[in-house]
C-alpha cells in the first residue's frame, strides 16, 4: 500500500491497540490525537492507582507510541477548533476511540444532594485527572454508600477502606488526595446490589482482593445470598459466577477480625431515594425477590442505611463528538465491522473500544476489537487512492488555530517531573495533577532543547 495518514482520536488503550494494529503495515503513518497533555486515557485516568499489575500495562502502551510510524500529539481537542472536517482533510482515515467518559445516573430523589457523588467522579478524583476539582471530597463521612457490584464499584470501595500509609507506599497517588485519604474517618462501606449474588458483575480476583485487606472486614448476610433456579444454573455454566457465589458464601460464615473498617456486600436491594436537606444523611433502599428469570422485583418492604456519603457505580456513559454520528439510546457511536455509519453513506471514519461497543470488557477486549475496526479501515483503504498528506500539515494548521502541542518529548518530560517528584520522597512517582503545571513541565524540557 502507498503510504497512507491515519488519526486516531484518544490515546487510552482502545486507541493504542488501533495505532499498533495499523503501524503492523508498513506504509501505515499514524497520529495518535488526545485532548490531555498526557496519553493512555483509562489505563492513567481510570485503572485504579494500587492495580500495580495492570498499571504495568504502560510499558506495552508505550512501545506503541514509540514506534517510528506512530506520533503522539497531546492537548489536541476535537471540537472548537479542530473539526472533523479538518481531520478528513489532513488525514486519509479517522478511527474515533474516546471512550466512555461520564457516569449513568439513578434517576431518583435525592441525587444531587451534596455527598452524593458518581464513582466517576471520585475515581478521576483519586486518579489526579486534570479536570477533577482538587478539593472535591472530603471523607469525613461515617458510612459510605456505594450503588452497584461491579469491578469499578470494588475499586472504590477498595480506595476507601485502604489506609492512606498503604497506598502512599505503592502508589502514584498526588499528595492532595493522599492528605484526604489520610483524614478518611469512614468506619463502614455498604455496596449494594440490586440483584442477587450470582448475577453481581464483578470478577472474582477483584472481589478476593476486599478478603484481604489489611483493614477492613468483609460482612456478608447468608439470607442475602438465597438462590433460585436461574442462578443455579448461572452457578453451572459460569465459572466466574460460582467462584464469586462460594467466595461469598464463605465470607459469610468467616468471623470479623474487628479491623477499623467493614465493607458489607449487599444483594436484593435497590435504592429509591438519597435521604437528607442539606446534604444527604441516608440511603432508602427497597428490598427485591429473585424473579426466577435472572432480574429482580420490588417487595415493596424498604430499609434505610445511614450515609454521609453515596457514590453511584451503575457503568459509564459514551459522549458523542461535535460532528460524529451517536447513537443517543446506546451511547455509542453507530458502525458496522468498525466503520462510522453515516447517513451519506461516506466512508474514511472508524470507532473502537466503549465508544463502539459500550463500556464493557476489560483492557485486553480492546486488542481483538481494534483488529476488526482495522481490517475494515485497511479494505475500504485499498480500494481508495490515498490522498497527498503531509505530516506537518495538521501541526501548522493546528499553531494557526493556537492550539499548543504536547509531543512525545512533551509528554516524557511530564513523566520524568513525576518520578522526580516521587523520588523526593521516596515513591516511584508522584502523578501531577494539576493541567498548567503539566503544561510547564511539558514546556520546561521543550525549551530546554
Ligand atoms: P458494570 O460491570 O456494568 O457494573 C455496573 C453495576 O451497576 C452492576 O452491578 C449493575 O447492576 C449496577 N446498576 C446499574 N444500574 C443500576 C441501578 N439503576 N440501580 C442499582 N444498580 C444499578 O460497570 P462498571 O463497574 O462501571 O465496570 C465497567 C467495565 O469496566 C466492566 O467491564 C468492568 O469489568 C471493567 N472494569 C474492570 C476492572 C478490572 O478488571 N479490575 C476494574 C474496573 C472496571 P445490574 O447488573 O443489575 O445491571
Amino acid at each position: 500500500m502507498a503510504d497512507v495518514r491515519i488519526a486516531v482520536v484518544g490515546s487510552g488503550p482502545s486507541g493504542l491497540y488501533a495505532a499498533d494494529e495499523l503501524s503492523r503495515h508498513g506504509g501505515v503513518w499514524v497520529d495518535v490525537l488526545d485532548r490531555l497533555p498526557c496519553p493512555y486515557g483509562l489505563l492513567r485516568y481510570g485503572v485504579a492507582p494500587d492495580h500495580l499489575k495492570m498499571k504495568s500495562l504502560e510499558i506495552t502502551l508505550r512501545r506503541i507510541l514509540e514506534h517510528p510510524e506512530v506520533r503522539f500529539l497531546g492537548g489536541v481537542e476535537l471540537g472548537d477548533r479542530l473539526s472533523v472536517d479538518d481531520l478528513r482533510e489532513h488525514y486519509d482515515a479517522v478511527v474515533y476511540a474516546t471512550g466512555a467518559a461520564v457516569d449513568r445516573t439513578l434517576g431518583i430523589p435525592g441525587e444531587d444532594l451534596p455527598g452524593s457523588f458518581s464513582a466517576t467522579e471520585f475515581v478521576a478524583w483519586y486518579c489526579g485527572h486534570p479536570d477533577a476539582e482538587v478539593d472535591r471530597f472530603t471523607l469525613d463521612a461515617t458510612s459510605a454508600v456505594v450503588v452497584g457490584v461491579g469491578n469499578v464499584a470494588v475499586d472504590v470501595a477498595r480506595v476507601l477502606a485502604k489506609t492512606a500509609a498503604e497506598l502512599r507506599e505503592k502508589t502514584d497517588m498526588s499528595d492532595h488526595v493522599l492528605d484526604v485519604l489520610d483524614a478518611n474517618t469512614i468506619t463502614d462501606i455498604h455496596m449494594i446490589g440490586r440483584r442477587g449474588a450470582a448475577q453481581a458483575k464483578f470478577t472474582t480476583k477483584e472481589l478476593q482482593e476486599l478478603g484481604e485487606l489489611a483493614n477492613a472486614d468483609v460482612v456478608v448476610d447468608p439470607a442475602e445470598l438465597v438462590l433460585d433456579e436461574a442462578s443455579e444454573q448461572t452457578i453451572g455454566s459460569d465459572r466466574k459466577v460460582r467462584r464469586n457465589v462460594e467466595l461469598l458464601q464463605e465470607w459469610a460464615q468467616r468471623p470479623q477480625q474487628g479491623r477499623a473498617r467493614r465493607i458489607h456486600l449487599r444483594f436484593l436491594h435497590s435504592p429509591v431515594a438519597l435521604l437528607g436537606t442539606d446534604r444527604v444523611e441516608g440511603v432508602e433502599l427497597e428490598r427485591n425477590e429473585l424473579d426466577g428469570t435472572g432480574g429482580v422485583r420490588g417487595t415493596g418492604s424498604t430499609v434505610t442505611l445511614p450515609a454521609e456519603l453515596v457514590l453511584r457505580s451503575v457503568g459509564y456513559r459514551g459522549l458523542p463528538l461535535p460532528g460524529v454520528p451517536f447513537d443517543e439510546r446506546r451511547a455509542v457511536i453507530p458502525h458496522e465491522a468498525g466503520r462510522v455509519l453515516r447517513d451519506d453513506g461516506r466512508a474514511g471514519e472508524y470507532v473502537v473500544g466503549w465508544i463502539k461497543r459500550g463500556p464493557t470488557g476489560v483492557i485486553g477486549t480492546n486488542k481483538g476489537d481494534a483488529k476488526e475496526t482495522v481490517a475494515t479501515l485497511l479494505a475500504d483503504l485499498e480500494a481508495t487512492p490515498p490522498g497527498d498528506h503531509k505530516a506537518d500539515g495538521i501541526i501548522e494548521l493546528l499553531d494557526r488555530r493556537g492550539v499548543t502541542v504536547v509531543t512525545w518529548q512533551g509528554w516524557e518530560a511530564i513523566d520524568a517531573a513525576e518520578q522526580a517528584l516521587g523520588a523526593a520522597v521516596g515513591r516511584n512517582r508522584v502523578k501531577i495533577a494539576d493541567r498548567d503545571e503539566l503544561l510547564a513541565a511539558a514546556e520546561a524540557v521543550l525549551n530546554r532543547r
